[in-house]
């Protein structure tokens, strides 16, 4: 009687083990609306990877239907939810890096590029050598693909520089960029420079050469400048339309020029505060889906509540109730406080393009231009970056995001 009790004790464990062991391998199915298409799929997905993408009659869950999409990929934080990647007193740690990874997930980002701005060398030494001890952390379940530095080799005139510290804006000096990219793991993937610079094209050519890729921005370049830019191996505009002076020549300046030039694509920030929306519109309509990429140029002041805070040199940053991030003393702009998935939204409100034309703006087009080509689309063999969301009249609102096959934010817990 005894034996038998405990061989069926026996029998139950070895079952309950099997079980639990079948659910930890298991294959996921994930449903959704297809966001190119609008149609149920279900995606299945083992280790991290997408097995097959299948045409459903109907989503299990009809009550509450959900879009699908591969997830969002920026390629310019600056910092996010109170962390700064740009921290001048080597503050920047661990935790901070984790924190924004795991905000942005709320946002639907499954991929982005932490971004250092124009700063002393000692500074972006400081911070690439710490983002550069993080970014394989379990914790960021590979989110970092790697780094962009904006800066600080950019134009020092009022206007074209932005918010960029003048007292740091300095001409191209390779030997110092390779103590940052050697500082950085040898993971800063994309420079924005400005061309006119003494020194610019070599640093281009070089950049390319490494397979480094080159953005062009905050500059104030003749149109000769930028096309050899482009021959020389710069492929992006960042976030055209700003870093740019208020008063410009109407007939040469770097807006007709970098939109007549058809090898180069353009990042814009679809913030509503940074592009007036027919500028949007004719960007979009010049660059079309497939040279487009929707930025967010986002820093730490993103979903802190609206009020007067001071940067890392004590000066006046204001957050406003509608979202606008301002540098008063200069009156310009100082990043913005608005991720990509509000990007998403804008844009299609502004040019009437599509959710399909939105997400590759925002996930397709980043993974091609960076070389992520295991990611930006929902194909077998990608990995399972994925999102679910409900479309709102201003932002993506995303129920759960999925990174390497692993859920990592619920909206219902
Ligand atoms: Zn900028």
């Amino acid at each position: 009687m005894n034996y038998s009790f405990t061989l069926k004790i026996q029998q139950l464990i070895v079952f309950f083990l099997l079980l639990t062991m079948n659910i930890a391998f298991a294959q996921t199915k994930i449903e959704g609306l297809l966001y190119l298409n609008k149609k149920p799929v279900s995606v299945e997905i083992k280790d991290g990877k997408i097995v097959s993408v299948q045409q459903i009659a109907k989503l299990s869950n009809e009550s509450h239907p959900v879009y699908i999409a591969p997830g969002l990929i920026d390629n310019q934080v600056n910092g996010f939810a109170g962390v700064s990647f740009c921290l001048a007193g080597g503050e920047l740690n661990k935790e901070g890096i984790q924190k924004v990874t795991s905000e942005l997930w709320k946002k639907g980002v499954t991929t982005y590029f932490p971004t250092l701005t124009t700063n002393s060398q000692e500074v972006l030494f400081k911070n690439f050598a710490t983002l550069a001890k993080s970014k394989n952390d379990e914790a960021l379940n590979g989110s970092i693909a790697g780094y962009h530095l904006e800066g600080p080799y950019i134009s020092p005139e009022d206007g074209y520089r932005g918010a960029h510290p003048l007292k740091f804006v300095r001409k191209p000096d390779w030997k110092e960029f390779m103590e940052l990219y050697e500082a950085s793991g040898r993971n800063i993937l994309t420079v924005t420079i400005a061309p006119e610079l003494d020194g610019a094209m070599e640093f281009i050519r070089k950049c390319t050469t490494m397979g480094i890729t080159v953005a062009i921005g905050h500059h104030n370049a003749s149109k000769a400048i930028v096309d050899q830019a482009v021959l020389n191996g710069a492929r992006i505009a960042t976030h055209l339309g700003n870093g740019c002076a208020n008063m410009i020549n109407r007939h040469n300046n770097p807006l007709w020029s970098q939109l007549a030039n058809n090898q180069l694509m353009a990042s814009i920030i679809c913030d509503g505060f940074h592009l007036r929306d027919e500028e949007i519109a004719v960007f979009y309509k010049v660059k079309g889906p497939e040279k487009t990429i929707i930025t967010s140029d986002v820093t730490s002041f993103a979903t802190l509540p609206p009020g007067e805070y001071k940067n890392e040199d004590g000066e006046t940053i204001e957050l406003t109730k509608e979202g606008m991030l301002r540098y008063p003393a200069q009156n310009v702009l100082y990043g913005s406080a608005s991720p990509i998935s509000i990007g998403v939204i804008h844009i299609m409100n502004v040019t009437g393009c599509t959710l399909g034309d939105a997400i590759q703006m925002a996930s397709t087009n980043p993974a091609k231009l960076y070389g992520l080509t295991d990611r930006g689309t929902i194909a077998p063999g990608k990995r399972a970056d994925l999102i679910l969301f409900e479309l709102s009249d201003s932002e993506l609102v995303i129920k759960k995001t999925y990174v390497n096959g692993k859920l990592v934010y619920n909206a219902s817990k």
